[in-house]
């Protein structure tokens, strides 16, 4: 070829051609170096190549291509320096040749700009990354790099890890060949969970990902691993937790229920379902309309509202006792306790979570406490304390309500005598059977009470004149009645005093007004004789 040909040639190709003397004064180069260093070709070919390299790199680029003019090497990597002053990583190839019937030497050099830059991203992203990063030879698996999350959370320096095998530090306590035969096998393993030992012997939880790469001929493998210790801890402690919370809830019989107040719907337990008699498989969808369908109508309201002062953050706790139908047709009482968990952006709760447990023996016993404070011990009717607050509450409803009520006191004659004469407990018994056949006749929005030792008292819805009318009868009832007890054949009357609210004195409290009244005319029929009934003075 002809260096004309020659020329043509090299301006065909990508990579730079500079020709130059042993001395290294440049005679010719390609358009590809004029296009990267971006000197015009004049002005090149008037420049030494020991002037290419960036000046601060003289003296070690210098002996490089000194190395190469003498032979020594053949290749080499260095940087040129642009005319923009740009560093331009090169790799290069140099030999003998004629130029122009010279001795020349003929350089090649590709520029690796491209190549440098992700190297150097590498690195950088290799370094910095805080997962622990390792390079292997491969296959034979020794350490070539590792970087600095790798030594500071295994706790080595590079030298005690540098030429060394995973097996060397027992790094991987139970997977290190199948780390290997996979990798041999697949070139790659992605998100492996395992456990690595740190140089104190601590075991940590990894996500460990691995490649086999191609580099300059050799192979390695690039391992990441990603420290989830701390994840696997949590997520341990909240699957204990949850299990704690199980047992507890399966222990203690709390139902449970996680409600979505947008949809409505819900998600229930077992033994929320068994409060009311089902089993949860038999259950359709559970949703907020069929639990309310379920409620007694009369917890709705409450019920309602509570949950309102909940949503609107006026309370802390949504908590409601409430009745709901069980399966065979009871009511069973349930307390709900219950918080929002999630709200929107606007605070409207959008789910809910809360308990159910069954407090129906609870009511029931309290309903007995109750039901024993207004109770007479001896007759089971009314006792005072309770006539008394039911008769409050009585005067201010028949007051709204312009209707008329009555108080009837009753005393039994010569009760001292039939005591005396026959026992103390002679005397209770009459005075039981007196609590019964006087109870018969009370009608159930009447209130009868024991007033006294043997005095009783009913509250008699209407006028007083009707009260007496209702007397009339039960005076002959017990006027009629044998009382036997043991031996004895007994019989018993009493006296009546009856007064109604028509009578109130102005300004006065009128219970206390008409129970005066009432006893005065009591007092009245003992004088008159007893055995009767006295309604007006
Ligand atoms: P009067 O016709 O004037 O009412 O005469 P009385 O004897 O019924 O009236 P008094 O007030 O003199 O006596 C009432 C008696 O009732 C006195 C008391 O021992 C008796 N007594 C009060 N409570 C009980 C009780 O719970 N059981 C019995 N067995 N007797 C009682
Ligand atoms: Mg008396
Ligand atoms: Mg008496």
């Amino acid at each position: 070829m002809t260096t004309t040909e020659l020329g043509s040639f090299f301006n065909n190709i990508n990579d730079m051609l500079i020709v130059c003397t042993a001395a290294g004064d440049i005679v010719f180069v390609n358009d590809a170096a004029v296009r990267v260093l971006g000197y015009p070709f004049a002005e090149l070919i008037r420049k030494n190549i020991y002037d290419l390299p960036p000046k601060d790199e003289h003296d070690e680029a210098s002996a490089v291509l000194h190395a190469m003019f003498t032979g020594e090497r053949n290749n080499c990597s260095l940087e040129f320096a642009g005319r923009d002053e740009r560093r331009i990583p090169v790799s290069m190839r140099m030999w003998p040749d004629r130029w122009n019937d010279m001795d020349c030497v003929f350089c090649l050099s590709r520029d690796v700009s491209g190549e440098h830059e992700s190297l150097e991203l590498f690195t950088r992203f290799f370094d910095a990354n805080p997962a622990l990063m390792a390079v292997m030879s491969f296959p034979e698996g020794i350490f070539t790099d590792v970087n600095a999350s790798f030594l500071a959370k295994l706790g080595y320096t590079k030298d005690e890890i540098i030429g060394k095998r995973p097996d060397d530090i027992g790094l991987f306590p139970d997977a290190a060949q199948r780390i290997t035969d996979t990798l041999a096998a697949t070139g790659h393993i992605s998100d492996s969970t395992l456990t690595i030992r740190t140089r104190d012997d601590t075991v940590l939880h990894v996500r460990f990902s691995g490649d086999v790469l191609g580099s300059g001929g050799k192979k390695y493998i690039l391992m990441t691993m990603t420290d989830i210790t701390g994840q696997m801890l949590l997520s341990q402690k909240a699957d204990e937790l949850e299990q704690r919370i199980n047992e507890i809830v399966t222990g203690a019989q709390i139902g449970t229920w996680n409600w979505n107040v947008e949809t409505g719907a819900m998600t229930v337990n077992e033994r929320w379902a068994e409060i009311f008699g089902s089993a949860l498989a038999e259950l359709p969808p559970v949703t907020n309309e069929i639990c309310r369908r379920l409620m007694h109508p009369d917890d709705l309201k409450e019920s309602d509202g509570l949950l309102e002062q909940h949503f609107s953050r006026k309370s802390e706790y949504y908590d409601c006792e409430i009745r709901l139908r069980h399966r065979n047709g009871d009511w069973v009482w349930v307390r709900d306790r219950g918080r929002v968990i999630e709200r929107d952006a606007e605070g409207r709760p959008l789910r809910m979570f809360g308990t159910r447990t069954d407090i129906t023996e609870r009511k029931k016993l309290e309903a007995q406490i109750s039901e024993h404070s207004i109770r007479d011990a001896l007759t089971n009717i009314y006792n005072r304390r309770h006539v008394f607050e039911r008769l409050d509450a009585l005067a201010d409803e028949f007051r709204r309500d312009k209707k008329s009520f009555a108080v009837i006191i009753i005393d039994i004659d010569h009760f001292k005598k039939i005591n005396d004469a026959h026992g103390h407990q002679t005397g209770d018994y009459i005075l039981q059977e007196m609590a019964l056949i006087i109870g018969e006749y009370i009608r159930p929005y009447d209130i009868f009470g024991r007033y006294g030792g043997e005095e009783f008292i009913i509250v008699y819805s209407g006028t007083r004149e009707e009260a007496a009318s209702s007397m009339k009868r039960i005076h002959n009832a017990v006027g009629e009645h044998t009382f036997m007890f043991r031996e004895a054949r007994i019989h018993a009357t009493f006296s009546c005093g009856i007064a109604d609210c028509r009578e109130r004195v102005n300004g006065g409290n009128p219970v206390a007004a008409i129970l005066e009244k009432a006893e005065t005319r009591l007092i009245a029929a003992k004088r008159s004789g007893r055995n009767r009934i006295v309604v007006s003075d």
